[in-house]
C-alpha cells in the first residue's frame, strides 16, 4: 500500500479534526496537572496546517516532504506552550527525511515517525517514564520497527497503534519528570499525560485515515 500526496493531505486534515473534536478532553487532561492550554493550542495550530493545506497555491504540492515541513513550521513558529517546538520540530525533521518523495509506504512512515520521535526526545530531553508524549510515541515506534518486515502497512500500524495505547495509558500511575507538571511532584499521579492523549489522538486519525 502507497499513500500518495493527496492521501497525505486527507490524513493532515482528518488529525485536524480529530483534534477540533477533542478540544474538550485535551483542555480538561491538561487544566488536571497543566495550565489547561494544550487542546485550544492544538487546535488553533492544526486548524492553521488545515486551512493552509486548502489554499488554492497549495493544492499543487505533492512532495509529501516539503508538506510536512510546512506544517511543522506552522507549529514551531505560530503555537505556544510545549507542544509548538515539540510536534513543530518533530514534523519539520520528520520532513525532511521525507523530502521529495511523491508517495510514502510502510517505511516511509517508520522514517517519519521515528525521525519526529528522535527530535521529540533531544529537544525536550523526556525519557519513557517521565509521563510525556514519548511514552505514547516510543512504544509505537518501537513495535511499528519489530512488525513492519512481517505484516502490511495496516496490521503494523495497528499493532503500533495498540503499543501506543498502552503508553498512553501508563502516563496515569505515574510521576511526572519533566515539563510543567513535574512542578506537582506526587500530584501528578492519578491523570494521563495530556502530551501523551494528543500524540494517540494524532496516530489514531493517522490510523484510521489509512483504512478509509
Ligand atoms: P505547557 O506545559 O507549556 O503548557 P503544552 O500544554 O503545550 O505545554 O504541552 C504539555 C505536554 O507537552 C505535556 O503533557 C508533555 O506530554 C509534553 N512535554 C512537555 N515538556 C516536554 C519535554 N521536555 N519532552 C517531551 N514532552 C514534553
Ligand atoms: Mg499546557
Amino acid at each position: 500500500m502507497e499513500i500518495d500526496a493527496l492521501k497525505f493531505k486527507d490524513i493532515l486534515i482528518n488529525i485536524a479534526d480529530t483534534i477540533e473534536k477533542n478540544v474538550d478532553y485535551l483542555t480538561e487532561l491538561d487544566a488536571e496537572i497543566g495550565d489547561g492550554d494544550h487542546g485550544v493550542n492544538m487546535n488553533k495550530g492544526f486548524k492553521k496546517i488545515k486551512a493552509l493545506l486548502l489554499e488554492k497555491e497549495n493544492n499543487q504540492i505533492n512532495d509529501i516532504g516539503e508538506m510536512l515541513i510546512m506544517a511543522g513550521k506552522v507549529l514551531l513558529n505560530e503555537i505556544g506552550g510545549a507542544m509548538g517546538p515539540l510536534y513543530g520540530g518533530g514534523m519539520v525533521k520528520a520532513g525532511m527525511a521525507l523530502k521529495n518523495k511523491t508517495s510514502i509506504n510502510k517505511d516511509d512512515i517508520l522514517t517519519l515517525f521515528s525521525n519526529m520521535l528522535e527530535s521529540i526526545k533531544s529537544l525536550g530531553g523526556a525519557k519513557v517514564g517521565d509521563k510525556t508524549m514519548v511514552d505514547t510515541l516510543e512504544p509505537f515506534v518501537n513495535t511499528y520497527k519489530l512488525e513492519v518486515a512481517n505484516n502490511d502497512l495496516v496490521t503494523t500500524f495497528k499493532k503500533a497503534l495498540d503499543s501506543a495505547k498502552t503508553g498512553m495509558l501508563s502516563t496515569k500511575d505515574i510521576i511526572s519528570k519533566v515539563g510543567r507538571s513535574s512542578r506537582l511532584l506526587e500530584r501528578s499521579k492519578g491523570h494521563i499525560d495530556v502530551g501523551a492523549a494528543s500524540s494517540y489522538l494524532i496516530l489514531e486519525a493517522f490510523y484510521n485515515s489509512i483504512l478509509k
